[in-house]
């Protein structure tokens, strides 16, 4: 299939100097990285620039710094993902001026230089025009492999693609495709699982969904709000009965669109919002007026589990209950391991996303058998949403 997008597949890099834009916003704990998995994630894109003979420059932000902040430097990323790759990582104190060039200058084929936090400077986020030429000058083309800041049009997540050559990275590739063939031109029937507190929050995500998919399975928080919207009590569970007409809304759409929406049609019950607090199984029609709903019921898994069956692709975002707090993880377990089955049997491509998903899907121990797990908290969601993400937009628009 062609790619409408450019990857290093495009572009000799030997000899060049390569601003490759990389995901560095790493947890860190005192000092050190606490989990290296985003580091091991953009290893592949930066070991094949450097073995080409490309000078790999990294460009990074990391946390939310206002101007030159030294808790929010770099530096100790750099360090640690020196070790990850096993090769050395020289480090600038400043991503653009006299400090930044004299380092790239230094630069023989092959090595690898990490530039100080792109947001030292408020320009960054304007995605100011003088300070994405500054960046332009210390690069001849520039490679985006870092998909989770792509829904912001900063200096180095979008502008430096108007300014020279762009390319996908590897990593950036790799999720591009994935997500390519769970939405845009994938294998039918599509499910799509969505679960999660609140419909306010995932409402555009609902509406793009019903227009794509073949069955929607709502769980979660955001299911009582559908449930309130259609007679149903839900006790003191959280539902958001203002958005009743939201839900009545999206129901509506998804009937036009023949996508069938998959509502739980029985629920976990407990007294109140705990792990381990006294819960039992009730019908929908039965929900206690002092009680709160805080998984799928067992018949609704079993539904869920039939729907994933009759699926050959699953795009999921959001627990279907309160999945940190035992036992109202089960309907969550029982989803993510049945996906996992299905697609370790290769019956099933399974793409998940979204912050909760990743530690359910962890929670779960099956996070390495679904086909696609993206780490992109926001760039997901909106990817989800059918929006255009930026820094995507931008590399089908340019090339060598
Ligand atoms: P989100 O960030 O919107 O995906 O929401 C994830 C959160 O929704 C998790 O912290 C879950 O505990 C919570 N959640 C899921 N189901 C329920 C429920 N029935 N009642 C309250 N919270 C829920």
């Amino acid at each position: 299939m062609k790619k409408s997008f450019r990857t290093l597949d495009d572009v000799d890099v030997k000899g060049k100097r390569v601003l490759l834009r990389v995901d560095l916003n790493v947890p860190m704990e005192d000092g050190h990285v606490s989990d290296a998995t985003r580091l091991e994630r953009i290893a592949p894109t930066i070991g094949e620039i450097s073995g080409k003979g490309g000078k790999v420059i990294l460009l990074a932000h990391f946390g939310r710094p206002k101007g030159r902040d030294p808790s929010q430097s770099l530096k100790p990323v750099a360090a640690a993902l020196a070790l990850v790759i096993g090769k050395p990582v020289a480090f600038a104190e400043d991503c653009v001026g006299d400090v930044a060039a004299r380092a790239v200058g230094a630069m023989q084929d092959g090595d690898i230089l990490c530039l100080e936090n792109t947001r030292f400077h408020k320009e960054e986020e304007k995605n100011d025009p003088a300070f994405v030429a500054e960046l332009a000058k210390l690069g001849d083309i520039w490679v985006n492999d870092a998909f989770s800041a792509a829904h912001r049009a900063h200096a180095s997540t979008e502008g430096l693609g108007h300014k020279l050559p762009a390319y996908a990275g590897r990593t950036m590739q790799t999720e591009l495709d994935a997500l390519g063939k769970a939405l845009d031109a994938p294998t039918h029937p599509v499910i799509a699982i969505v679960g999660g507190a609140k419909v306010s929050s995932k409402i555009d995500l609902l509406e793009n969904l019903v227009t794509k998919v073949d069955a929607l399975v709502i769980g979660g928080g955001m299911a009582n709000t559908f449930l309130h919207a259609q007679g149903v009590g839900v006790g003191k569970s959280l539902a958001e009965k203002d958005l009743a007409a939201t839900a009545l809304r999206i129901i509506a759409k998804a009937e036009t669109a023949n996508c069938a929406i998959i509502l739980p049609v029985d629920a976990i019950v407990a007294t109140h919002f705990a792990a381990n607090a006294p819960s039992r199984a009730y019908g929908l029609d039965a929900i206690p007026a002092d009680g709160m709903i805080l998984d799928v019921g067992p018949q609704s898994t079993a539904r869920i589990h039939a729907a994933i069956d009759d699926a050959a692709t699953l795009v999921w975002n959001g627990p279907l209950g309160a999945f940190e707090m035992s036992p109202f993880d089960r309907g969550t377990m029982v989803a993510a391991r049945h996906a996992a089955e299905r697609t370790k049997a290769n019956k099933l491509i399974s793409v998940a996303g979204g912050g909760d998903t990743v530690a359910a899907l962890n929670q779960a121990g099956v996070s390495g058998d679904f086909s696609y797990v993206s780490t992109a908290g926001g760039a997901f969601l909106e990817w989800m949403e059918g929006k255009p993400l930026p820094g995507v937009e931008v590399l089908k628009a340019k090339g060598a």
